[in-house]
């Protein structure tokens, strides 16, 4: 016998019993950023490997070490995409959407990094990402984090996240605190745990991340990125938080949340969970008003974020957000005759779209298929023998209540579900 092949290791297929709670949240989130006038695009999932080079940063975690990168067959190097923002930037200069204009988009789909795998953290794993250009005011971060905020009550999960907010300042600015934390950590060098002291040297502010107890005691008297701020991102910070606390959305703010990525300036911000354990951030975003000139196009200033998939799946089930989430059908349609099965089934889809009927197929007696029915876990079973087809009638067997079965005229039916629906 030949060797199964099986799934690449942090890659995930989604079974069906799952893929009611993705629909869930995909569809909540769709409506959601419809309603608040974003548009939806779509990218492709590989992308020159020099894209995310000169914007994610090469000194980062995805671009260090973690992109799924090859050669075409022409040689040339390709990527699969590790997040949507490089893309969705390139996708949006391309197309002339980005200058002089206010764009506001979003994107789904797969993101690839060779990570660790374990839970919450995949190799691929899938985001929700909305960016927004054109706009420099902190109205707009504010726009961006009231609208999780909705999504979270929409989903049921809105206790069991909290929002912490920071700002990394202007370029300028973060570099003269960049120079602050250098001399202070170097002073303390020995101290740091073995990641930190590689990024000292090439991305030092990722030190603020670092889990590692002896590296936390050190960075308790390090030097606060918020006393560093310019003067207009001070401000830019102040009215922000006033925007949030006017529209009601509580936060706190942690002067060490840097995010990974080189291209953001301003704010920054992350919801988080302790819900999960130790892969907490379920949503992630901040401003990045230097990458679309860094990539090439004018100056625009920008600002996004990207939710977690799989994380938020995994949070709307400790949640007991999706306890209602049924994959069951509402009607197990239930006949020896194949055709008068069918045909009801059709009648009953036309007359109740938003009932969700399985019509028994691959033949078997009665008792076969009745067992059938309790097994897929259907509310009712539509049984139609040899009298109900002559006379034009139905019965229903009611599978999850302590009811007598019924018999009714197929015209009956409409009506029968309506009353049921509201019962
Ligand atoms: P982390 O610190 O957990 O590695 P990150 O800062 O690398 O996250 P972002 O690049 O900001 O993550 O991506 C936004 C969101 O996408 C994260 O907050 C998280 O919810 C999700 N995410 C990132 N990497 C993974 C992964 N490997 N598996 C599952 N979800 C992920
Ligand atoms: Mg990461």
């Amino acid at each position: 016998m030949s060797q199964r092949i099986k799934a690449i290791r942090g890659m995930n297929d989604i079974l069906p019993k799952d893929s009611t709670v993705w629909q869930f949240l995909e569809g909540r989130a769709r409506q959601l950023l419809n309603q608040y006038g974003y548009g939806e695009i779509r990218m492709p999932i590989v992308e020159y490997t020099d894209l995310f080079k000169r914007s994610i940063g090469e000194v980062t975690d995805i671009v260090e070490k973690e992109m799924y990168t090859f050669e075409d067959r022409n040689g040339e190097s390709l990527t699969l995409r590790p997040e949507g923002t490089a893309g969705c930037v390139r996708a949006g200069e391309e197309h002339g959407l980005l200058y002089n204009q206010v764009q506001r988009l979003w994107y789904t789909g797969p993101m690839f990094r060779y990570e660790k795998p374990q839970k919450g953290r995949y190799r691929q794993f899938h985001q929700i990402g909305v960016e927004t250009f054109g706009i420099a005011t902190p109205d707009i971060d504010a726009e961006l984090i009231i609208l999780t905020a909705r999504l979270w009550r929409e989903l049921g999960i809105a206790d069991h996240v909290t929002l912490q907010l920071n700002s990394l300042g202007s370029n300028a600015a973060r570099a003269n605190y960049r120079a602050a934390l250098v001399d202070y950590l170097t002073q303390h060098r020995a101290q740091l745990d073995e990641d930190s002291q590689r990024r000292l040297e090439s991305n030092p502010l990722r030190v603020l991340d670092s889990k590692d107890h002896g590296t936390q005691a050190i960075l308790k008297d390090a030097p606060n990125l918020l006393d560093y701020l310019d003067e207009e991102s001070r401000e830019h910070f102040q009215q922000l938080q006033a925007l949030l606390t006017a529209a009601g959305v509580a936060f706190d703010i942690n002067p060490r949340l840097v995010r990974g990525l080189d291209y953001y300036c301003k704010t920054v911000f992350e919801w988080v969970t302790h819900s999960l354990g130790a892969q907490g951030t379920v949503c992630a975003g901040g401003r990045y008003d230097g990458l679309v000139e860094q990539l090439g196009g004018k100056a625009t200033p920008a600002v996004g974020f990207a939710m977690g998939m799989e994380r938020l799946v995994l949070l709307l089930d400790v949640a007991g957000a999706v306890k209602h989430l049924s994959p069951a059908p509402d009607v197990y349609v239930v006949s020896e005759d194949a055709s008068a099965a069918l045909l009801l089934s059709e009648n009953l889809r036309s007359q109740v779209p938003a009932l969700k009927v399985l019509c028994h197929c691959g033949g078997g007696k009665f008792k076969k298929q009745m067992k059938r029915a309790d097994d897929v876990g259907a509310r009712f079973a539509l049984i139609l023998g040899e009298s109900e087809i002559q006379n034009r009638q139905v019965s229903i067997k009611f599978l999850r209540e302590a009811r007598e079965q019924i018999t009714l005229d197929q015209t009956q039916l409409k009506t029968f579900f309506a009353d049921s629906a509201s019962a």
